[in-house]
């Protein structure tokens, strides 16, 4: 399909990142919900002006700083993840010596099984959370979700956790660990929840933490409350100035 919006556009890469999801639903990575919780976070790019924010560049650093001095570090994959930057997160798992582990909201042995092999084929070495015989049980959850890998999430000190449900990410943080997350909705309880928040498209804000991360990092002051504040600031401010200019 051609568009009639230049390609350097803001609008036209969120097509182009709508049109990669739609894809990936297609290809049976992604769930029908998962259609939903995009359309959510497309909102709030639209909001943010669908660039990078400030408050967005300093989370990076902070979890890069995080991410690069864990004992275990996890990062968490769903359909969407999968379906929108499987090469980055084998990048971003080799940068920070991470595992990658498949874990789904709606689970399905199908699903994972081709987000399994699109990450493969994206050159990830190991995988975690498909060996049923390695399952054990976080408590606080009620769904699929609680099944995790023992030698996973399960035992990791640091999981990031991009595009996470709330209840998930309060039981990852009763159960101790330090969680790192990409959310465009500074306001959802996973936002709320996580220790570094980034309020950022993954598929932008993925790049910024493997340069990030590649980098000599140096330990950043971070509040993520305040940094909540200061991104929701961000929206109001780029609201006003759309406002300004209607
Ligand atoms: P919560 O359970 O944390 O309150 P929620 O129920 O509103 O959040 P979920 O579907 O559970 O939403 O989680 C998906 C989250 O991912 C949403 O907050 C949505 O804004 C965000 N999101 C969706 N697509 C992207 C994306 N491409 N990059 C970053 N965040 C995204
Ligand atoms: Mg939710």
């Amino acid at each position: 399909m051609k568009s009639p919006i230049p390609k350097s556009h803001p609008r036209a890469q969120s097509l182009y990142i709508r049109e990669k999801l739609v894809a990936a639903f297609d290809d049976g990575l992604v769930a029908k919900e998962g259609l939903m919780a995009h359309g959510r976070g497309e909102a709030f790019d639209y909001l943010l002006g669908e660039k990078t924010a400030r408050s967005a560049k300093k989370a990076t650093k902070a979890a890069a700083f995080m991410l690069m001095h864990a004992q275990n570090p996890v990062i968490s994959v769903n359909g969407n993840v999968a379906g929108l930057c499987p090469k980055e997160i084998v990048q971003l798992a080799k940068a920070t010596e991470a595992k990658i582990e498949v874990n789904l909201f709606y689970s399905s042995e199908e699903r994972k099984r081709k987000i399994h092999r699109v990450l493969k084929k994206n050159g990830a070495v190991q995988i975690l959370g498909l060996n049923k015989k390695n399952s054990i049980r976080i408590s606080g959850l009620d769904s699929a979700r609680r099944i995790v890998d023992v030698n996973g999430i399960y035992s990791a000190d640091v999981v990031l956790v991009p595009l996470e449900d709330g209840d998930r990410t309060q039981a990852l943080k009763n159960a101790g660990k330090k969680v790192i997350t990409f959310d465009l909705n500074p306001l959802s309880r996973t936002a709320q929840t996580a220790d570094i928040t980034i309020v950022d498209n993954i598929v932008r804000g993925i790049r910024n933490l493997i340069l990030e991360c590649r980098k000599n990092q140096s330990k950043v002051k971070f509040d993520n409350k305040k940094n909540l504040s200061d991104a929701i600031l961000e929206i109001r401010d780029n609201l006003t100035r759309k406002a300004n200019h209607a």
